[in-house]
């Protein structure tokens, strides 16, 4: 760690957490191995009791997971990090290690799905109580602060609306209060935004998109600031089971070497789309935070480092004009997640809040003709031919109304 101290972000990206190994490899070997002998009765009873350093059991630690931790707590300036099994392992690892009965939680209404019904449904059934609020306002997260608030909880920018909050602000207003201010960091990684140096206590972040990048593993990490933080939730996630494992794990740290090249494709790929979206007539609205019109764009200025790779639009022709673009792409992906090399495009109102129902879908901000797209690093040109031409297979407007009235 010493030794890349000075060096910048992405050259952090390629030599943080490499260490030495035996013959000398480049690369962390995978010690793909549940068990590790010790030498004798009494060097196990050291390790056990925390006298001597070394390995016992992989979901405990294993040289192939601390590598990518300790690369990823490089990244993101914190202390130390801990990989789990997902990014819902991370969060929900994070809550159980913050929080206990009758305690209160206020959590970005703008929120990764399972992440609002894992603290509506489970973490509720323990008690722990949970006001949403449109944290990019300030003022709500004032507001709802309760004498038992523990975590603030902020996704920025959130999903699917990419509204942005304010993470210093928000850090005040948690400190003020005695209370933690956890950040969800997927949607920017920590090549565009450092949530831990703005004040945040907590960093989470769904490692299966940006951090890992190539849309093959499934994993999630947590980062902490200090010593006892880290003791406190290593021991939870130890007991609650969600670690990461090794070849996931050496998976992702390969990915993490070319993180900086890919966020600054990234970004500059879903400029130019937005712009291009934001010119087209049959779309309403464009949501990026690279864009002057992004309600938040300012404070994004301030807090990141770029825009990031993911837009939300709105067509005009509602939910058969998504229906038809979702069939009429072909270089772009039609598929859930995000943060990969790929392109994917997705229209949460006939896929992932099809079965919500058009009512709770509009409460929850998802409009009928809203889709997501996760830009990729193609070349810009294609993926910017691919959505013209499926662009013209989506009806106009006024035919739309037509039809629909028949
Ligand atoms: C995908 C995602 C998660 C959950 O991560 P998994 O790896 O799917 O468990 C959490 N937060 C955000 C913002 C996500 O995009």
């Amino acid at each position: 760690m010493s030794k890349n101290k000075n060096i910048k972000f992405d050259s952090k990206c390629v030599h943080s957490g490499i260490g030495e190994y035996e013959f000398g490899p480049v690369v962390p070997p995978i010690y793909q191995t549940s068990t590790f002998k010790f030498e004798s009765a009494a060097h196990g009873a050291s390790l056990f009791k925390g006298e001597k350093e070394g390995y016992i059991y992989t979901r405990m630690s294993n040289p192939t997971v601390e590598a990518m931790e300790k690369s990823v707590a490089e990244l993101e300036g914190g202390f130390k990090a801990l990989g789990c099994a997902s990014g819902m392992a991370a969060i929900s690892t994070a809550f159980t290690a913050l929080l206990k009965a009758n305690d209160h939680v206020i959590c970005s209404k703008s929120v990764y799905g399972p992440t609002s019904t894992l603290l509506r449904t489970i973490f509720e059934k323990f008690n722990v109580e949970t006001t949403f609020v449109e944290t990019s306002e300030i003022n709500e997260i004032k507001n709802a602060v309760k004498s038992n608030t523990k975590v603030i909880y902020v996704e920025t920018p959130g999903n699917p609306t990419l509204s942005i909050t304010d993470l210093q602000k928000a850090a005040k207003i948690a400190h003020d209060n005695n209370a933690k201010l956890v950040v969800d960091n997927t949607f920017m990684s920590p090549a565009l935004q450092q949530p831990l140096a703005l004040g945040a206590d907590v960093v989470v972040h769904s490692m299966t998109k940006f951090l890992n990048g190539h849309a093959d593993v499934v994993a999630g990490i947590i980062v902490v600031n200090d010593e006892e933080t880290y003791k406190e939730f290593r021991r939870v996630l130890n007991q609650m089971g969600g670690v990461i494992d090794p070849f996931n794990s050496f998976l992702v740290h390969r990915g993490l070497k070319t993180l900086a090249l890919r966020m600054q494709r990234h970004n500059e790929n879903a400029t130019e789309i937005a712009s291009f979206l934001e010119s087209h007539p049959k779309i309403k609205w464009v949501r990026y935070p690279g864009l002057e019109s992004h309600p938040q764009f300012e404070i994004g200025k301030k807090q990141h480092f770029g825009p990031g790779g993911m837009i939300t639009f709105e067509l005009k022709g509602g939910f058969n004009a998504g229906e038809k673009l979702m069939n009429s792409v072909n270089l772009c992906q039609l598929a859930v997640s995000l943060g990969g090399v790929e392109t994917l495009i997705q229209h949460p109102a006939s896929m992932t809040h099809l079965t919500m129902g058009k009512e709770a879908r509009e409460t929850a901000g998802i409009t009928e003709g809203l889709v997501r797209l996760s830009v990729g690093i193609e070349n810009v040109g294609d993926i910017i031919s691919d959505l013209e031409n499926a662009l013209d297979q989506v009806m106009e407007p006024a035919t739309e109304k037509i039809n629909n009235a028949v």
